[in-house]
């Protein structure tokens, strides 16, 4: 599939003749209306639905929407930077046809991710979807490389029916236990058949550790393409949950204690077809460049943390102990640090050897979380950044001498700290550009304004269903 590239006004070449021709196609096939959608600051996924006829108009012109989302929170509230935040201004949704599916879930509807452009044909520098698509571009044209990447999801299914918003799990089973998937086994084959009518490639699904608790890892693509699947996939559990009379909650923390929701991402680099982190001299097989790539990671950790776990819920989840991964370090296969190597299985190595950043939550814009990840891996490539010794087991066992003697840095364990980091970080906050920067900043600012004064459970509460 060729890269996606920026909307042009009136449409790129070939694109109104294959807007008309595929609108067509998609109501002889019962589709009435096309959702498009884009993930804004807070993490929240914002649409707005086109009939099949507008879609050619949308192709070629795009769709009205304010910026002002830009810096909305997960409530609604609308918080002001320099630039975003005003009432006024308009910004035209693109989207784009290679990705546009018919929903399966939900019938009579297509979806597509949008781009959106200002309506004198720019870029808007807030759109995550063009951020993500500008670093990938860059490391290409800088470095020669290439990234595969997935997200993980997680999510906890709860009864449609529970009183007063709160999380009534729809099965008791234990974790990765036969009974759940008993207990689930229409819901999960529904949605094994929705993703494979939407071409989204399955790797697993299967009952996970939390309260009704269940997950599902797909292939690795392209890193727009991956964040694109993550925000499908969620759209599609979503909708196959309330038609069987089941909620569904990825927010970081569905309850205050215990185990959360994450959204692991996996990432690789590759270079001329062949992946950076295997068949190397380093360790695990990386190469040099692969190393110094999860070195870069681990500094910028604890500001990435502002942009892969944004959400105040998000720092309920990121303990220690609890399969999160909030400490500065690497590991082969360890679920305790921030970073764990996959080396894959002996002769699948080439193929398959990446590496998983686990402090990221589905709360995050996965646009953005990408997009910093692999801008925080491209600082550490490009000053050849030596990797720390690695940490076997649970870090939180090194005592705090041992800890520091290795530079093993516990995360942020606060929205507020995650944001003084990040307002530290010239690397993450030059990625993403001054508009995009100051608008993380205001929204995670007015994110941890909007709970002053709740407990965790209440804390717990106020996201549960915002994801
Ligand atoms: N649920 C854990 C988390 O919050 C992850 C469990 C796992 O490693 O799959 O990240
Ligand atoms: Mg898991």
């Amino acid at each position: 599939m060729p890269p996606p590239v920026d909307p042009v006004p009136g449409g790129r070449p070939g694109d109104l003749a294959r807007a008309h021709a595929l609108a067509h196609e998609l109501s002889a096939q019962g589709v009435r209306g096309i959702v498009l959608a884009y993930v804004d600051t807070a993490g929240i996924c914002r649409v707005k639905t086109v009939p099949w006829q507008r879609l050619q108009p949308a192709v070629a012109w795009g769709v009205g929407m304010s910026p002002v989302f830009d810096t909305f929170l997960a409530n609604d509230a609308i918080v002001r930077t320099d630039a975003l935040g005003s009432p006024d201004g308009d910004l035209r949704l693109y989207p784009d046809l290679d990705r546009l599916v018919v929903l399966a879930g939900q019938p009579g509807w297509a979806w597509a991710p949008v781009d959106r452009i200002t309506q004198e044909g720019d870029r808007h520098p807030a759109c995550s979807r063009t951020f993500l698509r500008r670093i990938v571009a860059g490391a290409e044209d800088r470095h020669g490389l290439t990234f595969k990447a997935g997200i993980e999801v997680e999510w906890a299914v709860g009864r449609a029916a529970a009183p007063a918003d709160e999380f009534a799990p729809a099965t008791s089973g234990p974790a990765y236990g036969a009974t759940r998937q008993v207990e689930l086994s229409d819901y999960a084959a529904d949605l094994l058949t929705a993703f494979e009518k939407q071409d989204v490639p399955v790797a697993q699904l299967h009952p996970e550790y939390a309260p009704g608790q269940f997950e599902v890892s797909t292939d690795a693509l392209d890193p727009v393409a991956a964040a694109d699947q993550s925000v499908l996939v969620r759209q599609t559990i979503r909708a196959v949950s309330h038609r069987h009379g089941l909620r569904a909650s990825f927010a970081p923390a569905v309850a205050e204690r215990g185990v959360g929701n994450g959204g692991h991402i996996h990432l690789s680099a590759w270079r001329d077809g062949v992946n950076l982190h295997a068949g190397g001299d380093g360790r695990y097989g990386m190469t040099g460049e692969a190393e110094s790539f999860v070195a870069g990671l681990l500094t910028h950790l604890p500001a990435l943390t502002a942009v892969t776990a944004p959400s105040p819920a998000s720092y309920l989840r990121l303990k220690p102990s609890q399969w999160a991964g909030v400490f500065t370090a690497w590991g082969r296969e360890t679920r305790e640090t921030g970073i764990r190597i996959v080396t894959g299985t002996a002769g699948h190595q080439r193929q398959d050897a990446n590496l998983e950043i686990k402090p990221v939550d589905l709360a995050a814009n996965p646009y953005l979380a990408l997009g910093c990840a692999i801008a925080a891996g491209l600082d550490g490539l490009t000053s050849a950044a030596p990797l720390p010794e690695e940490v076997a087991d649970d870090p939180a066992r090194l005592i705090p001498d041992e800890a520091v003697a290795r530079g093993v840095r516990r995360l942020p364990a606060s929205l507020p700290q995650a944001v003084e980091a990040f307002r530290e970080d010239e690397v993450l906050r030059t990625a993403l550009g001054p508009i995009l920067a100051d608008a993380v900043i205001a929204v995670r600012e007015g994110e941890t304004a909007a709970v002053a004064g709740l407990d965790d459970a209440g804390v717990a509460a106020a996201y549960r269903w915002k994801y």
